[in-house]
């Protein structure tokens, strides 16, 4: 087998809930959140939190490579002001840390946004759209060189999402992710991973075998296939290039079940985190299912 099919369980109660959680769905990967996402502040993980998230993590049979942690969605690595920034890069180092002390070695995230409103009728928009966005893209860069400085002695692997492109989030171009790993210093700790929902409502297609070879192959030519870690499988509420991130159940929205069939069979996902973050979650167990029935 070299597809490992999960879901983003939850951690209620404690992270070591989370295999446990895993488990119950069939799942042979998870995500999960290693503190409250939606607070700044976490206590440090527990010696008998952290012991137990081992020991469940290997009755589950699952290894921590397919283990894709996400950090807090209050994190912004590319804040335009010089507080909330440290602020973000602080706490983004304590979750790579968490992810380290449970003996995991990727910490998935959304790149950051710029936050500027510039008003449309603006003569230069574009000009000084652009100029936000490559800015906000360099400062990104900076934070991620910060934290793997921070954090030398550990293997956890920086792994940036693509986004919708909602409002002012940078990500939904793969120029953006290449212009970040570009600027890495050290490129060993860095990684890609792709939302499908993501990817599609940010206006690359990957409905028919000839739009996903077509986005897929700009993708390896952009970023590069050897930096996928780890991909997020979502149907699409929203049309093809809206901007807007909205998860469906498979095969319920705008992209539909061909993509998820040619996913399954392509070896750029092989042995890596193949994560549902699907809307409705009584059918995990399900969408597992019928995506290993996809393999040919
Ligand atoms: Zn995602
Ligand atoms: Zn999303």
């Amino acid at each position: 087998m070299k597809k490992f099919v999960g879901a983003h369980v939850s951690a209620s109660g404690g992270v070591e809930n989370a295999p446990l959680n895993a488990m119950e769905i069939g799942a042979k990967a998870f995500a999960l959140f290693t503190k409250n996402q939606r607070q700044w502040k976490a206590k440090p993980l527990e010696t008998k939190s952290i012991d137990a998230f081992q020991k469940n993590l290997e009755a589950s049979g699952i290894l921590p490579k397919y283990v894709l942690p996400h950090d807090s969605y209050l994190i912004n690595l590319g804040h335009p002001e010089v507080e909330q920034l440290e602020k973000s890069r602080d706490a983004f180092i304590d979750e790579l840390e968490r992810c380290r002390i449970l003996g995991l070695d990727k910490l998935n995230f959304h790149p950051g946004s710029h936050l500027v409103k510039l008003p449309k009728k603006d003569p230069h928009y574009e000009e000084k759209l652009l100029e936000a966005e490559l800015g906000c893209l360099d400062v990104i860069a900076e934070s991620l060189n910060i934290a793997i400085e921070a954090t030398k002695d550990s293997n956890v692997k920086l792994v940036i999402e693509n986004t919708a492109g909602q409002g002012s989030n940078l990500g939904y171009r793969f120029e953006h992710m290449a212009h970040i790993i570009d600027k890495i210093e050290d490129k060993t700790r860095v990684g890609v991973c792709l939302d499908t929902c993501h990817t599609f409502t940010a206006g690359y297609d990957l409905r028919t075998r000839e739009a996903y070879d077509q986005t897929m192959g700009e993708f390896d030519r952009i970023v590069g296939s050897k930096y996928l870690m780890g991909m997020h499988i979502n149907d699409s509420k929203p049309a093809l290039g809206s901007r807007v991130d909205r998860h469906h159940s498979l095969g319920q929205g705008e992209i539909g079940w061909d993509t998820f069939g040619f996913i399954m069979n392509d070896s750029r996902m092989d042995d890596i985190p193949l994560i549902l973050e699907t809307i409705d979650e009584s059918i995990w167990a399900e969408e597992i299912e019928a995506l290993y029935r996809l393999v040919k």
